[in-house]
């Protein structure tokens, strides 16, 4: 027995990150920890707290943060892929990489709408959905885990086809809405079906976003009861005030406030979400590849803009984009904590930031600069190429 467990202590990879300035936890309750090392073991949060309180004994790869802030990887809970690191919609390569260098270490599709002849009958949707799980979780650009494989319903499916689906392995929906399901009560049926077979659900709402979409309203919003309201400032066209702070008050689900959407209404949703108490629901995506192109920066611009104008402390935004969204999509990255995933970026404040701090900076609207994002336990990128250089960067020691 204790030489397995030596044997087992040999194999295992063991990362120690010390010297962390500032650890932002991503749990909305408790968002920053006193805490300044985190020891990983084989890609997983073992420990965390003051390095002279953990064992940070035989580790294979140790990391000094050199005194920057520590936060989950980023989540973007609003993404539409389509194969592998090509996006369609603006022709562009290596977007998601890209984002990695914003921050982002995962990603969840909200359909795969924008592949090319993607095809509308219903064994052609669901093989499409089943294809793109399975092409996903397999090919992992730059490190980044995207959960993708979400059919967009349409006309005529029935019970079944939802069974099908989640013994094959799909876990979602894409945006409903964006198919010939219009209407509240088909959309309700539907959605209740795919909840009853465990497959989550989101929702189109707002105005059309390209020609060939259509508005969702906030009735159609409310009959359908899918698990998040997906982008709740539209994605662009926003629905009036009056609707959107009715969503957050007559429903339960998830509040979701995308980059491709009125930032304005973002921020009054963001704001009734406060006000109700209720920011627990409040989560982040950026609805790209869009009309709006794709926007390696653009999780980290909503945490600016939100921290900056929306009155919430910068930590705050972070649990946003990072606990929250795991919790509404089950997530194990996105809270650092023990079991969780060793799945983080390191972030400063920007260089010439008129912020004095990380926190600072944001909430006076700069864009933090990201010196390191480690995926897993493995370091996927160091300083990043997109944004803004940080003051400090982490080493490799
Ligand atoms: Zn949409």
């Amino acid at each position: 027995m204790a030489q397995e467990e030596s044997a087992k202590a040999k194999t295992q990879t063991r990362v120690v990150v010390r010297n962390v300035g500032l650890m932002l936890s991503g749990d909305l309750y408790q968002p920053i920890l006193d805490a300044d090392t985190i020891v990983a073991v084989d890609g997983k949060i073992a420990a965390i707290g003051r390095q002279k309180d953990v064992d940070t004994e035989g580790a294979k790869l140790v990391i000094d943060a050199r005194g920057v802030a520590v936060a989950p990887g980023l989540i973007d809970s609003h993404v539409h892929p389509v194969a592998g690191d090509w996006t369609p919609r603006q022709n562009q390569l290596g977007w998601i990489d890209s984002y990695l260098h914003g921050g982002v270490t995962s990603m969840i599709s909200a359909g795969e709408v924008h592949t090319p002849g993607r095809p509308k009958d219903l064994v052609g949707l669901k093989a499409m959905a089943i294809f793109a799980q399975r092409a996903f979780q397999a090919f992992r650009p730059g490190g980044v885990r995207i959960h993708a494989g979400a059919p967009v319903i349409e006309q005529g499916m029935v019970e079944e086809d939802f069974q099908d689906l989640a013994a094959a392995g799909v876990t979602m929906l894409g945006e409903v809405g964006l198919g010939s399901v219009k209407d509240g009560a088909t959309a309700r049926q539907m959605v209740a079906w795919a909840r009853k077979h465990g497959i989550q659900s989101t929702i189109h709402t707002g105005g059309p976003s390209i020609p060939g979409s259509s508005l969702i309203d906030k009735d159609i919003v409310l009959a359908a009861d899918a698990d998040v309201i997906g982008h709740i400032n539209g994605g662009h066209t926003a629905l009036p005030d009056d609707q959107i702070t009715t969503l957050c008050e007559k429903s339960s689900r998830a509040i979701e406030i995308v980059h491709n959407g009125n930032e304005r209404a973002g921020l009054l949703a963001l704001r009734t979400a406060g006000a109700l108490q209720q920011l627990h629901r409040v989560i982040l995506g950026t609805d790209s590849p869009a009309g709006s192109g794709v926007q390696p920066l653009g999780i980290v611009r909503l945490l600016a803009m939100l921290s900056s104008l929306g009155n919430v402390p910068a930590e705050v935004a972070v649990c946003f984009a990072t606990g929250n969204t795991a919790k509404i999509r089950n997530l194990n990255c996105g809270v650092i904590a023990p079991g969780r995933d060793a799945t983080f970026v390191f972030m400063d404040k920007a260089q010439h930031s008129a912020g004095s701090t990380l926190l600072k900076s944001l909430e006076a609207g700069d864009l933090p600069g990201i010196g390191m994002v480690m995926i897993d336990g493995v370091v996927a990128a160091q300083r990043s190429r997109n944004t803004p250089p940080a003051s400090r960067v982490p080493e490799i020691l």
